[in-house]
């Protein structure tokens, strides 16, 4: 067998597009293949982002590509959600300062993010894969995936021909077209099952104007359901609707109708359209929660939205897209090269995705059991927080978060659903009305607990490469030993006292990562610390001879 391609990939999205330009970044001597069965641009839902997607769009090259688009720059989002009718403001960087664009990757924003207008977006990204030497076909249908057992042999195509290669990437989004060929189940871990009706609208104003193209995304609550309302230029605004599939189904009414009233009742959303008008294109679809069962094979992979979604409410599915797109590729890279054992490879990269994908989905079970505002929902979500086995208690939703593991988003620092605990904490305040308590605070020592853990090989993927990282595990967690946790580690083994561990942490940054700001440095640290007492590696108790953690750091007790 000599197959032409050595990668062929379906789909020409967010993923499909990250996972080609990395491929062909890394190895240029790579055959690369996507198919993608529309001539682009073409539209498609999604287009409010996270920050952590401008550190893959600086990797593949073509940030400054995307910059030149001119997108408005996200730099948080404004709600109507929670306990009460007010709006209130979640903001990435605080204090985010006017500047000239185009701008670099650099400075305040690698923590903001873009609303991007997808047609526009996706074609830049699969014209930069094209550049970089992958060989793009639009207009080209896989319709049939050829396969041996496990291992795909071709994908036959809608002009009848038959494409082989080494591997195969399935990044054609919901429609799943491998995933579903290979016969790999699904599991939903929520009952929320939403459907979607949006449009495009002119001429809308611009929800929140912040200096130089800064803006942020509206998400505001109804009794039944919630509108997004996502400004994609000074011209062109997305507004959608989200409504559980089961109110929809019982109001038994179309959803024109139930569009059309949303979006001009609603006080926020009927102000910012006034002089707008739609384009007269409504579409729906369903958003069901799902993370696959399997996410590699003998010689196929999952990436981007067939291999799961979590609910649009969190605004993660290109993030998650483009994430398990540049992952997808460092695999595969890094089987090639044969250094590392295939089945661990594989292993690490299905393990990180389905975490990760159940982790989003577990935050928004949070966010929409938490919405008081949810009148006509009331019932509906007191049963997604049984399921859940949530109680909204500040404590308790904090803890339950963290049982997702507040280690999985990148290895050396901690994030729930790419939200660090600093801001979670500051959600659970707004969405509860009281703060869940600081868990290191009160303590004036700490003890670290490797008891009964077992050493394992954790992936990390940087500069084109995995790398082994040696991980506590115990049960389902992990104490990965590098970053800012390797630094917990080493400080505590030198003095847990509270002020010793500090002063320890200090000398480990002086170090080791001297360029990093002290203060980015302890926040980043002290993270870490509460992440590891939640999850049971480091006890903290009350010191007489020490002072409290709180008394040391005064912006944990905030
Ligand atoms: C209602 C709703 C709101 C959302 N809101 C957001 C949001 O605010 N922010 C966010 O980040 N995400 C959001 N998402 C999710 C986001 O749209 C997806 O996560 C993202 O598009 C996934 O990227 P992808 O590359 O995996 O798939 P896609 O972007 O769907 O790309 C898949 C590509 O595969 C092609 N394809 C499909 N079948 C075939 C075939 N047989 N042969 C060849 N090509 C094929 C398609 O044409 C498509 O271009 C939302 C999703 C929904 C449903």
């Amino acid at each position: 067998m000599n197959p032409s391609y050595d990668v062929a990939i379906i789909g020409g999205g967010p993923a499909g597009s990250t996972c080609a330009a990395l491929l062909r970044k890394y190895d240029p001597s790579l055959r690369v293949l996507v198919l993608e069965r529309e001539r682009f641009p073409r539209d498609h839902v999604g287009e409010s982002q996270l920050p952590p997607i401008g550190a893959v769009l600086n990797e593949m090259g073509c940030w400054e590509e995307v910059e030149a688009a001119n997108f408005p720059i996200k730099i948080g989002a404004t709600y109507r959600w929670g306990c009460s009718d007010e709006l209130w403001n979640f903001e990435f960087v605080s204090g985010f300062q006017d500047e000239p664009r185009p701008a670099k990757y650099a400075g305040q924003r690698t923590q903001t993010a873009l609303q991007v207008d997808r047609a526009v977006y996706d074609r830049i990204l699969l014209d930069h894969a094209r550049e970089l030497g992958a060989e793009v076909r639009q207009e080209t249908r896989v319709v049939e995936v050829l396969k041996d057992g496990d291992r795909v042999t071709g994908l036959r195509l809608d002009d009848g021909s038959v494409v082989e290669a080494v591997h195969y990437v399935d990044a054609s989004g919901h429609v799943g077209v491998l995933r579903r060929a290979m016969g790999v189940g699904v599991e939903c871990p929520t009952s929320l099952q939403n459907i979607a009706i949006w449009d495009y609208w002119q001429n809308a104003e611009w929800a929140v104007e912040i200096g130089v193209g800064g803006t942020r995304v509206q998400v505001l609550s109804l009794d039944y359901g919630w509108i997004w309302f996502i400004p994609l230029g000074p011209t062109r605004t997305s507004i959608g609707l989200i409504l559980p599939a089961d109110y929809y189904r019982r109001s038994g009414r179309r959803p024109q109708d139930l569009y059309e009233e949303a979006v001009r009742n609603d006080p926020v959303v009927s102000r910012l359209i006034q002089n707008a008008r739609s384009e007269g294109a409504l579409a729906t679809t369903k958003d069901w929660s799902f993370v696959a069962d399997r996410l590699a094979g003998d010689n196929w992979w999952l990436a981007g939205e067939s291999a799961g979604f979590a609910d649009p409410i969190l605004a993660a599915g290109m993030t998650l897209a483009h994430w398990s797109a540049r992952e997808a590729a460092y695999t595969i890279l890094e089987l090639n090269r044969g250094e590392h054992d295939g089945g661990w490879l594989k292993a690490r990269y299905q393990d990180l995705q389905r975490r990760r994908l159940r982790q989003h989905i577990q935050f928004a079970d949070f966010w929409y059991s938490a919405n008081g505002n949810f009148e006509d929902l009331k019932d509906y979500t007191r049963q997604i927080a049984q399921e859940a086995g949530l109680d909204l208690d500040p404590d308790a939703a904090f803890q339950w978060l963290g049982t997702g593991g507040f280690i999985n988003e990148r290895l050396g620092a901690t994030a729930a659903g790419t939200v660090d605990i600093r801001a979670l904490r500051g959600l659970c305040r707004t969405l509860t009305d009281r703060a869940p308590r600081s868990l290191i605070a009160d303590a004036g020592s700490f003890r670290l607990d490797l008891e009964g853990a077992q050493t394992d090989y954790l992936a990390d993927y940087v500069d084109g490469r995995v790398v082994r990282v040696k991980t506590y595990v115990r049960g389902e967690s992990r104490l990965p030993l590098t970053g800012a946790f390797q630094a917990v580690v080493r400080s505590l083994k030198w003095g847990g006292r509270s002020d010793q561990l500090l002063q320890n942490l200090m000398v480990y940054r002086e170090t080791y990562f001297p360029a990093m700001p002290p203060g980015e440095w302890l926040n980043a640290t002290l993270q870490v610390l509460e992440a590891l007492v939640l999850e049971g590696w480091v006890h903290p108790q009350p010191d007489p001879a020490a002072p409290p953690m709180g008394r040391l750091v005064p912006e944990l007790t905030h």
